[in-house]
């Protein structure tokens, strides 16, 4: 099912079509608020609140990509800004790190590179003076290259900015031994975008195997793993693994997203694992919503009734 549906999924959520009668859907609506808690900085840190009561940490994700000019990339970078204050001021800081996507803050621009390390540097220094760290997300492998490129640049000012590797593609166990190095935080995912098979694997087992190696890779490595994934046969290596190698809980750490597998996530906590839940919140939650849709079409019954019942 997943095979045969992903791609074509993908594909449809770039039609505009799709995107205009998507959006029209209320966040209030069961498919959006099961992955989105809402669209304000009010709403981001009362979904904190909620996760920090029950031992779970947090990172926050501010939506918004494919961003066309300076000054949407200007207004996420502000956006950022208002959500670290916001936490500071709630006292989350501490539990709540944020995650960031490049395309979001310039990448795409002219001049993007540039632009994007300066943009990522001011939310940066933000976290750091509200006494958190930031995780660069990862997007296509368009952008693997620069992303890390950027990543290397700004660890020279902020050694505990995270890494995104995605097991999908070819490449990651060689990134994995580059980065398995002391103080470097990667979190290791699946992948979540549409790639060609001459730079991906596209078979479920095959990433699932690529999964595995890349685990190996950061668990025996120096660096922190963040293991980032709701499927309970990673999750079980990864607890193995972390054992084999003498690995103390708080020396890595568990990730899934908001709403998924929510009992899992309480379960691993009560057992002394950190877990971490990535929290995206704002407007421009039609991209992420289809790349839950298009891993899931399981849900898609339940996504087609809610585009219906609200015409
Ligand atoms: C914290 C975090 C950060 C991420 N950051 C990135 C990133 O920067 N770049 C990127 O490309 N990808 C990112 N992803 C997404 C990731 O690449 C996968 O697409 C996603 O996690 C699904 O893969 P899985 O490992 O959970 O395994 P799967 O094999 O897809 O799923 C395993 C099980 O999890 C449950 N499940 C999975 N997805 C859903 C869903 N949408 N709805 C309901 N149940 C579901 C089901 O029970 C399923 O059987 C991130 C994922 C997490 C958890």
């Amino acid at each position: 099912m997943w095979g045969v549906l992903r791609e074509p999924l993908l594909a449809l959520s770039r039609s505009e079509t799709v995107k205009d009668l998507v959006t029209r859907l209320p966040i209030s609506s069961g498919i959006v608020s099961r992955y989105v808690p809402g669209e304000s900085v009010h709403d981001a840190v009362g979904a904190t609140r909620g996760l920090v009561e029950d031992d779970l940490h947090v990172t926050l994700d501010h939506l918004g990509e494919d961003t066309l000019d300076e000054s949407q990339a200007e207004a996420t970078v502000a956006a950022y800004l208002e959500l670290l204050d916001a936490l500071t001021a709630a006292g989350l800081a501490r539990h709540a790190e944020v995650s960031v996507k490049l395309s979001a803050i310039g990448q795409a621009l002219p001049d993007g590179d540039r632009l994007c390390l300066d943009n990522a540097r001011r939310i940066c220094r933000a976290a750091r003076n509200a006494g958190t760290t930031v995780t660069l997300d990862m997007e296509d492998h368009t952008t693997t290259d620069r992303t890390l490129a950027t990543l290397g640049e700004l660890r020279k000012d902020f050694p505990e900015t995270g890494a995104v590797l995605q097991a999908y593609l070819r490449r990651t166990e060689a990134d994995c031994r580059a980065l398995a190095h002391e103080d470097s935080r990667v979190r290791l995912c699946k992948g979540a975008y549409s790639e060609p098979s001459t730079v991906a694997f596209t078979d479920r087992h095959e990433i699932d195997k690529s999964y595995v190696r890349c685990l190996k890779v950061l668990m025996a490595g120096q660096g922190y793993p963040m293991v980032a994934s709701h499927d309970p046969r990673m999750i079980r290596i990864a607890s193995a693994l972390a054992t084999r190698h003498g690995r103390a809980a708080g020396t890595y750490e568990f990730q899934m997203l908001y709403g998924i597998r929510a009992d899992e996530q309480r379960r691993l906590a009560a057992a002394g694992e950190t877990v971490r839940v990535y929290v995206p919140y704002g407007a421009q939650w039609y991209g992420y919503l289809m790349r839950r849709l298009a891993e899931r079409p399981a849900n898609l019954r339940f996504f087609l009734r809610s585009l219906l019942s609200s015409k």
